[in-house]
């Protein structure tokens, strides 16, 4: 344990929240969490649990445990509950500015002076949300990938006056939940490994989209030079081909390059209603898809 921070407080329990909520119980923190919808942490717990079964890689807590999580997180719909006595407030409402400023603005006057603030946002830097706070020293963005994926790392970004001391602590969080942080030392888009996801996507949809290359042979030797179950377009088909979509077109909004805007051809599955995994079809199609198939690999 991290013995700066012995309750955990998480705001939005979506996807990500209850994810990060349950890991952090599980590692034996005190955790309240809250959401404006009541349902949200049931809803989130059923979407955990289908992710820690369907996953392709080691959970990154055993499977039982997940299990055994949420009963130990107190869930409520009143901030000013949940928000008791936390010394880590840890955010994740929806992808808006204009809401995260604005949860920030209420947590600032609600969470003890000493609790640090943290988003899990994707791609919005704390430099842009701090100043809704008096506490802009205390305030990083610590971004999780799907723990229930057993992706057990966390981007650490500080803002423009976030104290060495707090990077610290939040890094020997990180640490004490089975994490591996990964230190952004200056604002970047992305963060650490996202930017390098990004990478290749933009890489490989070229390829894809300009018809240089079947999306099968890619993913090929992918699945060969690193030994992953899938390549890039399996694993895009399994966050959402809107999804990539719409992190495409952040990347786009922000560098307004030409080379950073996603294919038209990736537009046009969306409307077809091709999005991956959720849908049945995207790249390939499931619950079958080729990639999953033992001969695959041999082409
Ligand atoms: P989600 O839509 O699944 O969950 C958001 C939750 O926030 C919902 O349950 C909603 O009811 C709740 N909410 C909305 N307004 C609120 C408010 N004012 N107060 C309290 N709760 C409120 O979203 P998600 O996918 O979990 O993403 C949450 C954050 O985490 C986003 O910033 C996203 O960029 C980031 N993130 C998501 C992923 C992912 O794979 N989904 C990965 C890394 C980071």
């Amino acid at each position: 344990m991290e013995e700066k921070i012995r309750k955990v407080a998480v705001i939005g329990t979506g996807t990500l929240g209850t994810q990060i909520a349950v890991l952090a119980a599980c590692y034996g923190y005190e955790v309240s969490a809250q959401d404006i919808d009541e349902e949200a942490f049931k809803k989130g717990v059923r979407n955990l649990m289908s992710l820690v079964k369907t996953s392709r890689r080691e959970p990154i807590i055993p499977a039982k445990d997940w299990g055994k999580g949420p009963e130990k997180v107190k869930f409520y719909t009143q901030l000013e509950e949940a928000l008791q006595d936390a010394d880590l407030v840890i955010e994740a409402v929806p992808e808006d500015l204009e809401l995260k400023r604005k949860t920030f603005e209420i947590l600032d006057v609600l969470v003890p002076r000493g609790a640090i603030l943290a988003t899990n946002s994707s791609s919005i830097p704390i430099s842009k949300i701090e100043s809704a706070t008096a506490r802009p020293e205390q305030c990083l963005n610590t971004h999780f990938y799907s723990p229930a994926m057993g992706m057990n790392m966390v981007d650490i970004m500080g803002g423009t006056k976030t104290t060495p001391e707090v990077i610290e602590t939040a890094k020997a969080w990180v640490r004490s939940i089975g994490c591996v942080p990964l230190t952004v030392k200056k604002e970047i888009l992305g963060f650490c490994f996202n930017r390098v996801w990004r990478a290749i996507k933009r890489e490989t949809l070229y390829m894809w989209a300009e018809g240089y290359v079947d999306f099968r042979d890619v993913d090929r030797a992918w699945m060969i030079f690193t030994g992953t179950p899938w390549g890039p377009f399996g694993l895009m088909d399994n966050v959402g081909l809107d999804v990539i979509y719409d992190i495409e077109m952040v990347y786009y909004n922000e560098s307004k390059d030409a080379k950073d805007h996603p294919p038209e051809a990736l537009k046009a599955m969306l409307e077809r209603g091709e999005l991956g995994v959720k849908s049945g079809k995207g790249f390939y199609t499931y619950p079958d898809p080729e990639y999953a198939r033992p001969d695959f690999i041999k082409g």
